[in-house]
């Protein structure tokens, strides 16, 4: 079997951009008629649906992703919350505030405050966490994700983890210490955008990072998680290549469920702007087309995103949302208490949030919108 590496390899940019420039709004409308008579799009067809001509249809777009969310997950959106536990990383992402070279000030919660944090973030109803953290398995250990995991998964019953890439075994200690779920995003397919928007660090390797999905689903991880930083490349074309991505790893790995995301690139330390910043209407066309490609695919929505534009996109694809995030280490935690680093200063998140409504705000938006907010959708029903 090939791996996706040797996949990707092959599938030239500019061949890409050839064929969306290509697309007529006649093929598009075939599409969607197609679509909503219950035909199956193939892997190719995101082309269509991610092009400037269908970006002339997003009503019609809309309406299909719609329906078909409605058809397959009902009136409902999940609900999560991240959970920093170290700023340290060793890499030097240009996008991203925790980048080594950043001044900012930095800490590792210990075991006591991600407990806190974990506590208040269950009594607001979370029971679906995800585990963040930089790339610094000296800060943030296997060992330290394991017991934490240990600790945690009476509380929760859906456990995840955004952390750096792993090997097999260890994603397997994970997902036997009762984690369940694994995002990691390529932040961008692209191999020569990759390279320059990482210069140094282990990051720098890009097969080893668009391999950890596969190693993950290897591992068992019931969830998996992709996406690109949109605004660090065309967003059509990352587009191509993550649909790709998603389709061969439930073609090869249809025991995991694959969700999409979709982060905006934020305001952070190191002032980085965006190439190809990615304007609302793009974004709601890129989750309408994931919604009519993946009919069952969750598609994560964060706050990365304004208040007003994620109450829009509830009911049109988005089928899990976070809210009331922090991305500081510590950062659920009074400031009296200990979000603070060595020398007693605030520690610093990595990006700045855009809705900062609490979880409850949230969760009332939702179902004045008539949608029901889902806090666990399963229980680990049988012993790993
Ligand atoms: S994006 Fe991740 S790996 Fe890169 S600097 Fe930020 S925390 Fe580190």
């Amino acid at each position: 079997m090939k791996s996706f590496y040797e996949i990707i390899s092959t599938i030239e940019p500019d061949r890409i951009k050839a064929k969306l420039r290509e697309v007529t709004t006649k093929q598009v409308r075939a599409l969607l008629d197609s679509i909503n008579s219950g035909g199956i799009p193939q892997a190719d067809d995101i082309t269509i649906l991610a092009s400037p001509a269908a970006g002339e249809l997003l009503e019609p777009m809309a309406q299909a992703a719609k329906n078909i969310t409605l058809r397959r997950f009902g009136k409902t959106i999940q609900m999560y919350a991240p959970l920093y536990i170290s700023n340290y990383c060793s890499n030097s992402c240009r996008y991203c505030g925790f980048n080594i070279h950043n001044k900012i000030n930095r800490r590792t919660s210990g075991r006591e405050e991600i407990l806190a944090e974990a506590r208040l973030l269950n009594n607001q109803h979370i029971s679906q966490l995800l585990l963040v953290s930089g790339e610094c398995p000296s800060e943030v250990s296997i060992d330290l994700l394991e017991n934490t995991a240990s600790e945690l998964k009476g509380l929760f019953p859906s456990l995840s983890i955004e952390i750096y890439p792993l090997d097999v075994p260890d994603y397997s200690r994970l997902y036997k210490a009762g984690i369940d779920g694994l995002a990691i995003y390529q932040e961008t397919y692209d191999q020569k955008i990759y390279s320059m928007v990482h210069p140094a660090g282990p990051k720098r390797d890009y097969g080893y990072r668009l391999g950890a999905p596969e190693r993950g689903a290897a591992a068992g991880f019931r969830q998996i998680g992709l996406g690109s930083l949109l605004g660090l490349n065309d967003w059509r074309v990352e587009s191509h290549y993550l649909m790709h991505h998603a389709a061969y790893l439930m073609k090869h790995h249809w025991k995991s469920q694959i969700s999409v995301s979709f982060p905006r690139l934020r305001p952070a330390a190191g002032g980085y702007s965006p190439e190809f910043p990615v304007s609302d209407q793009e974004l709601v066309q890129m989750i309408c087309a994931f919604r009519l490609m993946l009919p069952d695919a969750g598609l994560v929505l964060s706050t990365r995103e304004p208040a007003k534009l994620r109450d829009h996109l509830i009911g049109l694809g988005i089928t899990r949302m976070s809210a009331g995030s922090k991305t500081a280490p510590g950062g659920y935690l009074d400031k009296l208490d200990s979000n603070l680093d060595k020398q007693g200063r605030t520690a610093e998140g990595q990006f700045n949030v855009c809705d900062d409504r609490p979880v409850e705000a949230v969760a009332q938006s939702i179902r004045a919108k008539g949608y029901d907010t889902v806090w666990k959708d399963w229980d680990n029903g049988f012993e790993r």
